[in-house]
């Protein structure tokens, strides 16, 4: 054997035993050497080269005794190993977060996006660029962290993207084609960039933190400005041919219907996004509707959530019809993906039982009969630190599986 191929061997052995003791961790050696196949005395040698090179601790906690009446001490990542940055880039503004190795959030600030040479123009991309690299310095002097401690940066942004090229190929809230995005701010500080979709990002974080972890099939939505979703199937993301699998909210719903973001008309989002709630509210206010949201101005979703749980009439009917029109989506994702679990997430979750209860009717409603009772939905309503986390967590799932990340050995 070549000592380039024993490099490689011990090096991928590595990464099979860090990815165990992440996704799993606190785990036992021996649990390790039965999940990886890999022999007890390979284990112990890794794990110990692991814990010198301080990426993984003793975690002290002590598990049942096995059938030979031996003790076994958990071990886990040692979350003060590194750090790594996640950028959430949202309609008019971007959050940053730093988070550790067990994706803690440690500071998160969020910064309005540089404005516009004027307000039909999409946004500038170096602009937007120089703006996360200033934001990431920023953070970095926060924490008192030097660049070398960082070991990779996340970016979530809406649309399709390439992830493995970074580049936006389609970001309908920017009015992006082809924006080489994550390119700049990986030369500025030298460590990987992961550009990924917005919604895919909290799927990653549900898999391997939340929810969705140990489940094989679940799809979590995240109803917002926007709506998205991330697919996970037979416990792997999916991200489709060309990295637009679970663009779900521009499904046509509705011929003819409203102008959607993405340049269609009729589309889930145009009917059931936030922006499309405000815009049904504004048109009865407009028609002479009794509402008590006719002096909010402008209309917030905080407005729209208190009128909705004091009973307005014209809240209520709105949120609704939004929430059916979210189900009968959501009904062909079910025929299609026949997942076992919905999350659903976003700023929208926020809008409670008004809006997910009509949801629900109208999935079990669309759904195909023999599909319609074979999956359970939760709800994880988070705000954009959340979310900004979630993208960290792309750069933690990539950590111990991805070539870009050689510089960890
Ligand atoms: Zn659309």
């Amino acid at each position: 054997m070549q000592k380039g191929d024993r490099t490689l061997i011990k090096k991928m052995n590595q990464r099979l035993v860090l990815r165990l003791i992440q996704s799993r961790g606190p785990i036992a050696r021996r649990d390790i050497a039965h999940m990886s196949g890999l022999s007890p005395a390979s284990v112990t040698g890794i794990t110990g080269e692991l814990i010198e090179l301080g990426l993984v601790l003793e975690a002290g906690e002590i598990e049942n005794e096995d059938r030979a009446g031996r003790r076994a001490i958990k071990l886990q990542l040692n979350p003060e190993a590194g750090y790594v940055v996640g950028v959430l880039l949202a309609m008019h503004k971007f959050t940053c977060v730093l988070t550790d190795l067990d994706a803690n959030v440690l500071y998160c600030n969020i910064h309005n996006l540089p404005v516009k040479d004027s307000p039909g123009m999409p946004y500038d991309p170096e602009s937007i660029s120089q703006a996360i690299i200033q934001a990431i310095d920023g953070l970095l002097k926060q924490a008192k962290l030097k660049t070398d401690q960082l070991m990779g940066i996340g970016i979530g942004i809406n649309g399709i993207v390439d992830y493995e090229a970074g580049i936006a190929l389609f970001a309908p809230h920017y009015n992006w084609h082809n924006v080489p995005l994550a390119s700049p701010i990986a030369e500025y500080f030298g460590i990987p960039v992961h550009l990924e979709n917005d919604a895919r990002s909290l799927t990653i974080a549900e898999q391997l933190f939340g929810v969705g972890r140990d489940v094989d099939h679940f799809v979590a939505a995240a109803i917002g400005y926007g709506i998205g979703s991330g697919i996970v199937t037979n416990g792997q993301i999916y991200r489709g041919g060309s990295g637009g699998a679970g663009e779900f909210g521009h499904i046509v719903l509705k011929k003819d219907g409203p102008l959607c973001s993405c340049g269609k008309r009729g589309c889930l989002e145009s009917l059931a996004a936030v922006p499309a709630i405000f815009r049904q509210i504004e048109e009865a206010i407009a028609s002479g509707e009794a509402t008590v949201l006719a002096n909010a101005k402008p209309l917030s979703l905080e407005a729209v959530t208190t009128a909705v749980q004091e009973g307005d009439a014209v809240a209520l009917r709105v949120v609704a019809e939004a929430g059916r029109w979210l189900g009968q989506g959501m009904a062909t994702l079910v025929n299609v993906l026949n997942p076992e679990l919905f999350i659903i997430n976003g700023e929208a979750a926020c809008l409670g039982k008004h809006f997910l209860e009509p949801m629900e009717e109208a999935i079990h409603e669309y759904a195909f009969d023999g599909l319609s009772d074979s999956f359970r939905i939760t709800t994880e309503p988070g705000g954009t630190e959340v979310w900004a986390q979630g993208i960290a967590t792309v750069v933690l799932s990539s950590l111990f599986t991805s070539d870009k990340n050689d510089r960890l050995f």
